[in-house]
């Protein structure tokens, strides 16, 4: 199958079962995750005597609890439940029709995270729109620490241009960043930078939680 070109994507919105025209959008929301294995965030529980609350299951009983601590419950951080999210995107699809999905690369994503979304889109009709790019310091893959800013901006960009049989992403994001930014982050946003000039593709940054992190990110 023939290489998506520059060419073939300019004007176009690329979404994981191929190229639409912008005015197929329709109603969009911009920042979903369908699924996401967020346990980066995780944070053991303040009291040491709930620990054995963080690796149960989210239930009826804990739930009181859960929605205090969200984060120090590991089963509440993933969501990966095929048959959930298409019961819930059929359920959306009376409102809307497209959907931008920022589980960029790195452990937030699932196995055959990009394969899902790509079945989803093609059960439900809806479009879906895959981010690339990397999300925050403690999420990232291994190999990430040993390219430089061109190889990392060589993935983002090879991201885009897969062949047609395969899914490739149509937007940069979310780049995920702390405060203070770690240099590991600020490659990362230095290559997106480079991405999206060559590919024109739109960019999603995640600021880190700190009033002052925006400023920190457009400074730099
Ligand atoms: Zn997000």
């Amino acid at each position: 199958m023939a290489q998506l070109k520059h060419g073939d994507v300019k004007g176009k919105i690329l979404t994981v079962n191929g190229l639409i025209e912008p005015h197929d959008l329709g109603k969009t929301i911009c920042h979903e995750h369908l699924f996401i294995d967020f346990r980066v965030v995780y944070q053991d529980p303040p009291l040491k005597k709930d620990y054995k609350k963080s690796l149960e299951k989210v239930s009826l009983g804990n739930l009181g609890w859960i929605r205090n601590y969200w984060n120090s419950n590991k089963d509440n951080l993933i969501l990966n439940s095929y048959e959930d999210t298409l019961y819930e995107l059929n359920d959306f699809k009376e409102y809307g029709d497209s959907i931008v999905e920022l589980t960029s690369i790195g452990s937030i994503r699932l196995k055959n995270h990009a394969e899902r979304l790509k079945s989803l889109s093609s059960a439900t009709n809806l479009n879906i729109i895959l981010g690339s790019g990397f999300y925050v310091d403690n999420s990232l893959p291994e190999f990430f620490k040993n390219k430089n800013v061109k190889d990392i901006s060589d993935i983002i960009i090879s991201d885009f241009f897969n062949p047609v049989n395969k899914i490739s992403s149509g937007v940069i994001g979310e780049i995920g960043c702390s405060y203070p930014l770690t240099e590991n982050e600020k490659k990362s946003l230095k290559a997106s930078a480079i991405a999206q000039q060559k590919t024109g593709a739109s960019i999603i940054i995640h600021p880190g939680r700190n009033e002052n992190s925006p400023f920190e990110i457009i400074e730099y």
